[in-house]
């Protein structure tokens, strides 16, 4: 099997489980991103490399497609040239990947995908007009392959799944039939801190005891960029957070969603023993220790 590309940016073997495609990509994302290395202006370049071959290569199907056509597309194209050639359709699907950020912005994305045409010094009947020898050029087939490329505007807030149609983009089978149409369907790339749930993003925010006891400044991913929420002291564990408007844009019928911040309290795994001693000090304090009555049991509504 040859080398392709998205394998080797992962460091993986072509024959790679999903399993250990998702470690590698998980302990690279650790290891790559850029708000580990501020100092480096390649690491958003590598970040971005390493997001893209893991959204192809996670999905079983897009995985197959570029298995077969190798790097075909720099966007993770993956051309249903067999669907095409089976159903003789004229449309020719291709999926878009798109991150957060681009999908916050909108803008225009360049699409490489093969692309047919019936071939136009035979008229697609693959023989020479008066000697019925074969067509040099389509060498028979009467069908020309190349590589084609279109500019995709989208527009800001797509949602994934939604599909753009470029009219008049896709095979053109012969001459008597018009076009079929290139199908952009968009898929969002996983976003390193943020989860997409409808229109609203979710963050999964985890805070140590003392920034429950005290509260404080908390730094906060967003779509667009970073912000700071103040966390009020004592805030209960599974307690969220809603900044309205911060999730995806509005688009279409879909309203602007929200950005939920979920916080979990980060309790210590193991305690030394000076530690220990510190808690049961503590414990010793009125508030430390759970309401319990004198039958050692919690009263109804006391909690
Ligand atoms: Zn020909």
């Amino acid at each position: 099997m040859k080398a392709l590309t998205y394998y080797k940016t992962l460091g993986v073997s072509p024959d790679a489980s999903l399993k250990e495609i998702r470690t590698v990509y998980r302990r690279l994302v650790k290891e790559c991103h850029p708000d580990t290395n501020p100092n480096d202006p390649k690491a958003v370049e590598r970040f971005k490399r390493i997001t893209e071959a893991y959204e192809v290569l996670s999905d079983a199907r897009s995985r197959r497609s570029y298995d077969r056509a190798g790097r075909s597309a720099g966007a993770g194209v993956a051309a249903e040239e067999k669907t095409v050639r089976r159903t003789r359709s004229r449309n020719v699907k291709v999926n878009l990947f798109l991150s957060l950020k681009q999908v916050y912005e909108g803008g225009v994305k360049k699409i490489r995908y093969p692309r047919t045409t019936y071939c136009v010094i035979c008229g697609g009947r693959g023989k020479r007009n008066h000697s019925g020898a074969e067509c040099g050029t389509c060498t028979g087939s009467g069908i020309v392959k190349f590589d084609h490329t279109v500019k995709v505007n989208y527009p800001a807030g797509i949602r994934s799944g939604e599909t753009l149609v470029i009219a008049g983009e896709g095979h053109v089978p012969s001459p008597k039939v018009p076009a079929g149409d290139l199908m952009v369907t968009v898929l969002y790339k996983p976003h390193p801190y943020l989860e997409v749930k409808g229109d609203d993003l979710h963050y999964h925010c985890l805070i140590g005891l003392d920034q429950y006891i005290q509260g404080g400044r908390l730094r906060i991913p967003t779509i667009s960029g970073r912000t700071f929420i103040f966390l009020e002291p004592m805030i209960a564990d599974g307690e969220t957070i809603n900044l309205n408007g911060r999730g995806l844009p509005a688009h279409g019928a879909h309203p602007a969603g929200n950005l939920v911040i979920t916080v979990q309290h980060c309790l210590p795994k193991k305690l030394s023993r000076k530690e220990l001693e510190k808690v049961r000090e503590l414990m010793q304090m009125p508030g430390w220790s759970p309401p319990i009555d004198s039958k050692g049991l919690f009263p109804r509504g006391e909690v």
